[in-house]
């Protein structure tokens, strides 16, 4: 291109919205631990690096094919710049457009919108969306980027920008291969141009870059693939250095698991669990976060099919000598070999949850409540690793205290006699579910039942059906078979309760069943009397194991034509009751009023069960009752 149409060729680009309130953001809310945006310039140098490795396995022919791959800082105190330069892929024209112009990152519009309130309390968020080019500005006034790709015909490009509203691109001759980001410090950020505060940082964040790091020409960083090393060899602080460095973390690790193998595979991994669940906050899904190395060379960062879907919060490396290097990264999931390794330490991973569940219960509590719901997942969807899983679950019961938690096996060793099934209710809060006729006959026989409290429980638990040859059972289920000892129990109870309260005979009984399920029409499948009952005169229950009435309030709160769903339910009534044989009486004295009655003694249990769509209907029949009661 000739001179003079060079100097004419700068264009303007406008940034995409999202990046506006993106650089918005970090310019105004992040400065806390603004030195983080070192290790983001730091770690797509090493990513382009990375990049131009594996293109140049492919490529003939390469530009500037001597230099060594490194990544190169300098700075100019008096000019107060930093500059951090790469030898790796680069970027045309049409790709800086797309890579610092706008954002790619799919979930870029709801996690922007998340980004401003959280902020400020998590600058760690930055790095985890893919944000990290723009954190430059919280630094620099202007920011400059030259960049040239690994093509011999390449042409060399400089983009410019303040981060305010737009950026200039430019032709750029001279530049050798990679991209060099020049940061033209702010006032209040000198700091980053000295030696020692650079260091520090890279120290502190970079440390295990697979690419040597030069400051000023000293080589700063290890470069040491931790993952192969000894484990006895290895100190806390180099683990915890390592962990901050793949999960771009700024705290320590809930849990690791360093694992090395020769046999079926040579596998060195070391994985973590972090502290944080992001998902829990409603960031959408948590990003993959384990690469996948062969003898030390990265072969795919966070690839898809290496480990379970669900296990998709832990971070870490996974090294393999058995991959080919050149496999390639768009059929790893078709390998036999990557299937192999998944399967090896997946399993070694739940082994190892448990190991850590039962040496320390505590911890393992702190885990459940920050990650059981990738188990209840796993649980769902990880059919064949189902049963494993499903030993790491935990629930409150009835048997525990408030906030305490217990696992299905331990569940199994305080069954009853005779007692075949394990029991579960959703609902709430554990007040809630006590509060509620459900479990009365499960108290009155001593009976224990887990206590669900996400309607995601109750799918987990129909999808899981059994554990350790156990059905897993909603207490709300019709036909409950509780254990004939238990049932004695809760009988003699009953008789004691009744002593005073003589049960309606057979013959009423059955008059006011048939009429009540008169009086309720499709409403109700049928009206039964209730074996399970002390103190509630009634209940609603689900005929159909497959459905509990937590999973109906799921369906409620999706779908309107789920009344068609509620008319599946059997209301069982309490003949022992005082209202209804009261409402027996009223029958034959005041039809009209006891139909009332029995219209709300249906849509009371049907409040127990959390399952009244409209509740406003019963207002007026409410009054009409209060009327009465208050004459
Ligand atoms: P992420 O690294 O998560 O993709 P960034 O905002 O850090 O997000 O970078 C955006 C994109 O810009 C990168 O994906 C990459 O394509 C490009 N990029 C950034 N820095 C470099 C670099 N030094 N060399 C080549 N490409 C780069
Ligand atoms: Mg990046």
């Amino acid at each position: 291109m000739p001179a003079d149409t060079k100097a004419n060729a700068v264009e303007t680009h406008q940034f995409q919205a999202e990046v506006k309130q993106v650089l918005d953001i970090v310019i105004h809310s992040l400065y806390r631990e603004r030195e983080i945006f070192v290790r983001e310039l730091i770690s797509n140098a090493a990513d382009a690096l990375e990049k131009f490795r594996h293109e140049s396995l492919v490529h003939k022919q390469i530009f500037d094919e001597h230099l060594s791959l490194e990544i190169s800082i300098t700075m100019d105190e008096k000019e107060h710049t930093l500059t951090i330069a790469d030898v790796g892929i680069g970027m045309t024209h049409d790709e800086l457009i797309a890579n610092l112009g706008s954002i790619a990152h799919s979930g870029a519009h709801s996690f922007i919108s998340q980004l401003a309130e959280t902020a400020r309390k998590d600058v760690n968020l930055i790095g985890q969306f893919g944000v990290g080019f723009y954190s430059a500005f919280m630094a620099a006034d202007k920011v400059r980027v030259q960049t040239r790709g690994f093509r011999l015909d390449d042409q060399g490009w400089e983009w410019t920008s303040d981060g305010i509203g737009s950026y200039t691109i430019q032709p750029a001759d001279g530049l050798r291969r990679g991209t060099k980001i020049i940061l033209e410090l702010k006032e209040d950020a000198h700091d980053f141009a000295k030696l020692e505060t650079i260091k520090r940082i890279i120290t502190q964040y970079s440390n295990f870059v697979p690419f040597p790091i030069l400051v000023k020409g000293e080589k700063v960083n290890t470069v040491k693939a931790i993952w192969t090393r000894n484990k006895n060899e290895i100190k806390e602080e180099e683990y915890t250095e390592f962990y901050k460095f793949v999960a771009n973390a700024f705290d320590e690790p809930m849990y690791r698991l360093h694992f090395n193998v020769d046999a079926p595979l040579t596998i060195n991994s070391l994985l973590f669990v972090p502290k944080e669940n992001f998902e829990r906050f409603g960031f959408g899904k948590m990003e993959r976060g384990v690469d996948l190395h062969c003898r030390k060379i990265l072969i795919a960062k966070h690839p898809e099919g290496l480990l379970p879907e669900w296990m998709r919060f832990l971070r870490g490396v996974i090294d393999s000598e058995d991959l080919p290097l050149n496999i390639s990264r768009e059929t790893l999931q078709d390998n036999t070999l990557v299937r192999k390794l998944s399967q090896v330490i997946s399993n070694r991973m739940l082994k190892f949850l448990e190991e850590q569940a039962s040496s320390d219960p505590e911890k393992y509590a702190q885990f459940w409540n920050t990650f059981g719901q990738f188990l209840k997942e796993g649980v769902a969807n990880d059919f064949s690793r189902q049963k494993e899983i499903a030993k790491l679950l935990r629930f409150e019961s009835s048997k525990t205290e408030k906030g305490k938690l217990t696992s299905l096996s331990e569940y199994i060793t305080r069954m009853k006699k005779g007692q075949k099934a394990i029991y579960y209710f959703n609902g709430p809060s554990r007040e809630v579910i006590e509060a509620g006729p459900y479990l009365e006959a499960f108290r009155s026989s001593d009976i224990e039942v887990l206590y669900t409290h996400e309607p995601i429980d109750d799918f987990v638990m129909t999808n899981l059906q059994e554990f350790e040859d156990k059905k897993l059972l909603s207490a709300d289920q019709g036909n409950l078979e509780l254990p004939e000892s238990a049932k004695k129990e809760a009988k003699e109870e009953k008789e004691e309760g009744a002593k005073s309260q003589e049960p309606l005979s057979e013959k009423e009984l059955k008059s006011l069943t048939k009429w009540l399920k008169e009086v309720l029409g499709d409403r109700v499948k049928e009206v039964v009397e209730s074996h399970r009952l002390v103190g509630s005169p009634a209940i609603v229950v689900n005929p159909d194991s497959s459905m509990s009435s937590a999973m109906q309030r799921v369906m409620k709160a999706v779908n309107q034509d789920v009344k068609d769903n509620l008319s599946q339910l059997t209301l069982e009534i309490n003949p022992g009751h005082a209202l209804i044989k009261h409402l027996a009486e009223l029958r034959e004295k005041d039809a009209d009023f006891a139909k009332i009655v029995g219209e709300q003694l249906y849509d009371n249990a049907l409040i127990a069960a959390d399952l009244l769509m409209e509740p406003r209907n019963m207002v007026d029949r409410m009054y009409k009752i209060l009327e009465r009661a208050t004459k």
